[in-house]
């Protein structure tokens, strides 16, 4: 058997696809496969990681000597591979799970300790909140009665009609996925412009509420504001979940703390139960008025859903961890923020593969984006996401740990591997703080071919495998004798 032939074999039982092959069987024979399955596992399987080739080197600090250097295009994979980083599972699930994942942690570190926080933030008061958008008109929606079953749309005995002759009901049982779930009745009536600039000031509006939110502690405990602010401080992390709609709802965990130190609790006159009628109290007030020269005013406040829920301390029924999963979800849930990349130019606006009205969202925020009266709010920047513009997931300061943080624990964990296996490419040389990094790097090319794309789904499968182990390790940690 030629060496060829024993390579195929190898493949053949590893089920590997045809188009793969020859890529494998190369590198194979040329000893390079070890390298590239490392680098493909080391961005995590991401599916299309961007290509970057150039030289990085090392220099020592302290005498500016150059003490270590690495050549992207020497190795198998033509370049230094990066993940994608993109949160659309249907772009790339490897980078969209890792973001759910760092979501997680962040969210439950926050509410029961790890990552930089005491273990006793458990026993502070905790509320989970949800923050939705008013109406901009009516729309199809899904709705299930009591019994599970699908209810009518929107049914009404008189059959009206809007003022443009549009039935202003609807007695569809929508499915799941209709397209049609979101849209206005009559685009004529629905506040377009209202919808974007809700969407486009959400995150002013969540700034307010956490500043009125101290004056309602105030208000219900008859406390100055001064006394509060010293005693107490309310931290949280939010997550922006895209109604099928385009508007967004908030969802969050409100966590109160001494006024000194995020891992002391606050004086026991703050309960949860206190907490959780200031956040609802501060929603109901905030407000904001956005004036349009040549459009007109818009009043912007939550939605009258409002819901605040406190978390009980100590009982431990997984709920938190039931909650961090609920927030995470959202991270890369399709329509989490909106489409995947900005939009380029009008001319792409009537090309886009959406529903309707979305496509209508997109086209209301890319003309507000015009006004010169709005420029502040980048609305074409934002187009793509109807003008939300704030992050999917974030966090106050003192909550837990930022990803930035979690970035840097993993890095940190890759160069003590990469140190231990002899690996010298990423690895800096001496401690950190020792060496400065200099990379001279450009980006060649963006994805896999399909070697490198069977050696990703590999190093997800083993991943995922890892992962399940380690759940099942956190499962017990947290578990009822943890508490
Ligand atoms: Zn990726
Ligand atoms: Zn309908
Ligand atoms: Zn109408």
């Amino acid at each position: 058997m030629s060496e060829e032939e024993g390579w195929a074999a190898v493949l053949a039982r590893a089920g590997v696809p045809w188009d793969a092959w020859s890529g494998l069987v190369v590198w194979g024979r040329s000893g390079g496969l070890a390298e590239l399955s490392e680098q493909v596992a080391a961005v995590g399987g991401c599916t299309r990681p961007v290509r970057l080739a150039g030289t990085v080197r090392s220099f020592s600090a302290s005498t500016g000597e150059l003490v270590g250097e690495y050549e992207t295009g020497k190795g198998p994979a033509g370049g230094l591979l990066v993940a994608c980083g993109s949160r659309h599972a249907g772009v790339c699930p490897s980078c969209a799970r890792r973001w759910r994942g760092d979501t997680w942690w962040l969210v439950l570190a926050g509410m029961v300790g790890g990552k930089g926080r005491a273990a006793a933030v458990r026993s502070h008061p905790r509320v989970f909140l949800t923050l939705t958008a008013p109406s901009f008109g009516v729309v199809h929606t899904r709705r299930t009665g009591v019994d599970g079953r699908v209810r009518p749309c929107r049914a009404r005995r008189d059959w009206p009609v809007c003022v443009h002759g549009e039935p202003a009901w609807c007695g569809l049982r929508h499915g799941e996925h209709d397209p049609e779930l979101g849209a206005p009745l009559c685009a004529g009536c629905y506040d377009w412009a209202g919808l974007v600039l809700w969407n486009a000031h959400a995150g002013a509006l969540w700034n307010r509420w956490s500043v009125q939110t101290g004056r309602e502690i105030g208000r219900l405990s008859g406390r100055t504001a001064a006394a509060v602010r010293a005693a107490v401080k309310v931290e949280s992390t939010r997550v922006a979940e895209m109604q099928a709609r385009g508007a967004v709802h908030l969802h969050a965990i409100v966590r109160a703390d001494s006024g000194r130190d995020p891992d002391t609790g606050p004086p026991a006159w703050l309960s949860p139960e206190l907490l959780a009628e200031a956040a609802i109290g501060a929603a109901r007030r905030v407000r904001l008025e956005a004036d349009v020269p040549g459009l007109g005013e818009w009043v912007l406040r939550f939605g009258e859903q409002i819901e605040a829920h406190p978390i009980p301390p100590g009982a431990d029924d997984g709920q938190e961890r039931r909650l961090a999963s609920y927030l995470a979800k959202y991270v890369t849930k399709e329509t989490a923020a909106g489409l995947e990349r900005p939009i380029g130019g009008a001319g792409e606006i009537p090309l886009l593969g959406v529903a309707p009205h979305v496509r209508a969202l997109v086209g209301t925020a890319w003309r507000l984006g015009s006004l010169p009266g709005l420029a502040e709010l980048k609305l074409r920047r934002w187009a793509h996401q109807y003008g939300y513009r704030g992050p999917v997931a974030t966090r106050s300061r003192r909550y837990s740990a930022s990803l930035a943080a979690l970035h840097a624990d993993r890095v940190a964990y890759r160069r003590q591997q990469a140190a231990r296996t002899g690996d010298d490419r990423l690895a800096p040389v001496g401690m950190p703080g020792q060496t400065v990094t200099v990379p001279a790097l450009r980006l060649s090319r963006i994805g896999l071919d399909a070697a490198g794309g069977w050696l990703a789904e590999q190093a997800r499968t083993a991943r995922d495998d890892a992962r399940r182990v380690g759940r099942e390790e956190i499962e017990r940690d947290l578990g009822p004798d943890a508490a």
